[in-house]
């Protein structure tokens, strides 16, 4: 009888791939995913010259992924793609980006079910829920270590689920009960409220989301885009802690959190 061995994925235990926030919120989003000498910008929320601050050598960058055009994540976008590096988006997000501009040859394309690859990083893009003309999110496959991370922000639902991912980025903008207080003593009116249940994720929604997942090697979730008036930060670092028996954290500006695979 022929038996047919599973193929073990092989993780590099001396893997040291971390992300630096630079910035998280409405202020502007813009992450780093760096192991080794590469390094992903995950949106671009932030005037150029922030961006390339934090770079000590600008030839690490391997590419840029943005998750949809409002300026909290695509403030930079057009200006990194004239210097050169290659700034993925959604064919309808380049577009709101780039209104009457010149096209630029480094401004390139994310397609769903499609995959490309950037330096050791293998980015499968799909759609997220939010109002803007495009937007996506992003599987993130570190070629040389085989750890996976979800990047999924500005969505107020996500619509399949993700097996097999090592770490979360993933938003918690609200808590639902402190959205409907603010409304109750008239800080916010309806429409508001409407609007941020139909693009962005609540605690409760990212509860609900995580507990479909399988989260058997999931090491770590990070918790961005927390909303500054309608959040509470240690609640929701606890509550999903809680919930999921999963290290949590908020993200934070400044903050660098290693990814880590241990126990492994
Ligand atoms: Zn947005
Ligand atoms: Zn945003």
């Amino acid at each position: 009888m022929l038996l047919r061995l599973r193929a073990i994925p092989t993780l590099n235990r001396d893997s040291d791939m971390r992300l630096k926030v630079l910035s998280t919120g409405s202020r502007g989003n813009c992450y780093l995913l760096q192991d080794g000498d590469e390094i992903l910008i995950l949106d671009a929320g932030l005037p150029i010259r922030r961006i390339m601050e934090a770079i000590d050598n600008p030839e690490e960058i391997v590419g840029c992924l943005i998750t949809h055009e409002h300026m909290d994540h695509a403030k930079a976008a057009y200006d990194l793609a004239k210097r050169g590096i290659k700034v993925y988006a959604s064919a309808g997000t380049w577009a709101a980006i780039q209104g009457d501009k010149p096209r630029l040859w480094s401004q390139c394309y994310a397609y769903k079910d499609w995959s490309v690859s950037l330096g050791r990083y293998q980015v499968f893009p799909f759609p997220t829920e939010h109002d803007a003309a495009e937007p996506m999110g992003f599987v993130i496959r570190n070629n040389a270590t085989n750890e996976k991370l979800l990047y999924a922000t500005d969505t107020f639902y996500l619509r399949r689920t993700f097996p097999g991912m090592h770490y979360w980025l993933v938003e918690c903008n609200y808590c639902e009960d402190q959205l409907d207080r603010m409304l109750y003593d008239g800080l916010i009116d309806i429409e508001l409220r409407n609007r941020l249940k139909k693009s962005h994720m609540s605690l409760g929604r990212l509860e609900e989301a995580l507990s479909l997942n399988d989260l058997t090697v999931t090491r770590k979730i990070i918790l961005c885009h927390l909303s500054d008036q309608r959040s509470d930060e240690r609640r929701m670092v606890k509550e999903i802690l809680e919930s999921t028996g999963i290290d949590t954290v908020a993200a934070d500006a400044q903050m660098e959190i290693p990814l880590e695979l241990a126990p492994f």
